[in-house]
């Protein structure tokens, strides 16, 4: 008896639900499937970054899939079809998955169920991707949690109560010889070239082993990474996150797995802080997961409603300068340049960086949206929208809209010694510490003495933050009314 697994973003081979599940239903007969679709590699929203991160961890999967006598058969089309032809000509008998809760992935899956029904073929989907599924914490009333807060007090205490369940790792089977029949030709993985895509930003290694390495060195106690993340997170030039989010984001590393990590580490007064502020990001993945699979209305538009009405001003230029990193504000420029040349940003510059955009320019926060989207190697529809609406102050922020984030006293709080503005903005590498932040005031002696003119070499400011200030306010409570 033959079944399939259909890969989707859970690219492990260990702590893989429905994979488990299909080998020991078949005794081992399990034929594990990705299908490259060509829709969503030509999404609006897709990203060469991502799509080389998918091909490498695809690479990784294969070859840990071949030390376990089988391999991974890649095919290209569209998904349906292809789970139908695959399906068809291999005989097999089940098609096994793991859930992912986007609207696409729903509506996928809804139509892979109906036509895998229509042909007899039984269809077995697994809860993955989160930590507790879109429909398991709620209020006592059973809504659903639309602030944070409550919401992590209420998953912290079920994940307490069900941790023995939640965090065992399913067993992994062995695979049986599965040969394919002929009329099947596997497809050579393509490189990103083959599909007709190109990107200079620097990728981290993909793969299930290279996540786990990065798990395994972010909660090493001796590491002390994860037990300083509560005071180091916000701090822009330190490596004090465990940037685990492009395997999160394509199931390199299962979410139980960063769980059980976490919570294995042994607790002291100096490390206890830091083990529960990452478990809360972790709380943080699943509660803007649950808002999506709710609230399907915030890929559109805003989360609450009424901030659809917000006269954005969409200037194309600013929009420009903005993706550049030329704003004239070096906390900014520092930030998107990270995102351009490495694919991946800050969290805390990512709150910057979208203030920045929807308060001091005025641009709609789903043109940042889409940007984030076709840069970054973690752009997760959740996350992303769920960051740039809080940050936007339309969405779930417990903060009403009048949150703006002044980016000169960010960068000074969170990026001190301007060592992260350096890195990233090296025009003004030998600008002194007092005016890394706003070197517009540098006096014109100043910008002599370290060979820097404002507006030639790098930009006077592109807008006033304090006029903008005023301005989105006016917007805001407009929209309000
Ligand atoms: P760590 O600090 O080590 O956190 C561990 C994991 O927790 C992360 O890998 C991530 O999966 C999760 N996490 C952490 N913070 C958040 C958060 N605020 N919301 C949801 N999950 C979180 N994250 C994405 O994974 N993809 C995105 O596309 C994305 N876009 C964002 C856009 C904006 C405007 C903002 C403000 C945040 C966005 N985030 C996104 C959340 C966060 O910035 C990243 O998850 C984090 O920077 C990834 O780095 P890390 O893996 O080192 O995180």
């Amino acid at each position: 008896m033959t079944v399939i697994h259909w890969f989707r973003r859970d690219l492990r081979v260990h702590d893989n639900p429905a994979l488990a599940a299909a080998l020991r239903q078949s005794a081992g007969q399990v034929i594990p499937l990705f299908i490259l679709d060509d829709s969503l590699l030509r999404s609006p929203a897709s990203a060469p970054a991502r799509v080389a991160f998918l091909l490498d961890s695809l690479h990784a999967l294969d070859q840990a899939l071949q030390r376990q006598g089988s391999r991974l058969l890649v095919q290209r089309g569209a998904s349906i079809p292809t789970l139908r032809a695959v399906a068809q000509v291999t005989g097999a008998t089940a098609i096994f998955w793991n859930r992912d809760y986007t609207p696409f992935a729903r509506a996928r899956d809804a139509q892979a169920m109906h036509m895998l029904q229509e042909l007899g073929i039984a269809a077995f989907d697994f809860p993955d991707t989160m930590i507790l599924g879109p429909d398991a914490v709620r209020t006592k009333k059973g809504q659903v949690y639309t602030v944070f807060t409550p919401f992590r007090r209420t998953w912290r205490t079920l994940v307490d109560a069900d941790q023995a369940a939640l965090l065992a790792e399913p067993q992994i089977p062995a695979f049986a010889p599965t040969p394919l029949p002929e009329a099947i030709i596997p497809e050579p993985l393509p490189s990103l070239e083959i599909l007709g895509l190109t990107t200079s930003q620097r990728i981290p290694a993909g793969g299930e082993q290279a996540g786990q390495d990065r798990l395994r060195a972010f909660t090493k106690p001796e590491s002390g990474t994860i037990g300083a993340y509560a005071s180091g997170r916000d701090l822009m030039a330190e490596a004090g996150t465990s940037r685990l989010s492009p395997y999160l984001r394509l199931g390199c590393v299962a979410p139980q797995a960063c769980l059980r990590a976490a919570l294995a580490v042994p607790p002291t007064p100096g490390t206890q802080a830091g083990i529960e502020t990452w478990v809360g990001e972790l709380a943080w993945r699943d509660f803007y997961y649950q808002i999506l699979a709710n609230f399907p209305h915030v890929l559109r538009g805003a989360f609450k409603r009424q901030y659809d009405a917000i006269r954005w001003e969409n200037d194309q230029q600013l929009f420009a300068a903005w993706c550049a990193g030329q704003t004239g504000y070096p906390i900014v420029d520092a930030a998107m340049r990270q995102l351009a040349s490495e694919a991946w940003m800050h969290n805390r510059a990512r709150m910057v960086v979208a203030s920045f955009l929807t308060k001091d320019l005025l641009i709609d926060w789903r043109w940042g949206e889409r940007y984030f989207m076709q840069m970054l190697v973690d752009g997760d529809p959740a996350s992303n929208n769920g960051g740039w609406q809080w940050a936007a102050g339309t969405g779930t922020d417990a903060q009403p809209y009048f949150r703006i984030f002044n980016p000169t006293s960010q960068g000074q709080k969170f990026d001190p010694h301007g060592a992260y503005v350096r890195h990233y903005v090296p025009e003004l590498a030998h600008v002194a510490d007092r005016y890394i932040h706003a070197p517009w005031t540098m006096p014109a002696a100043e910008q002599r003495r370290v060979g820097l003119t404002i507006g030639k070499q790098y930009p006077a400011p592109i807008v006033d933050h304090a006029i903008q200030r005023e301005r989105a306010l006016a917007r805001y409570r407009a929209a309000r009314t």
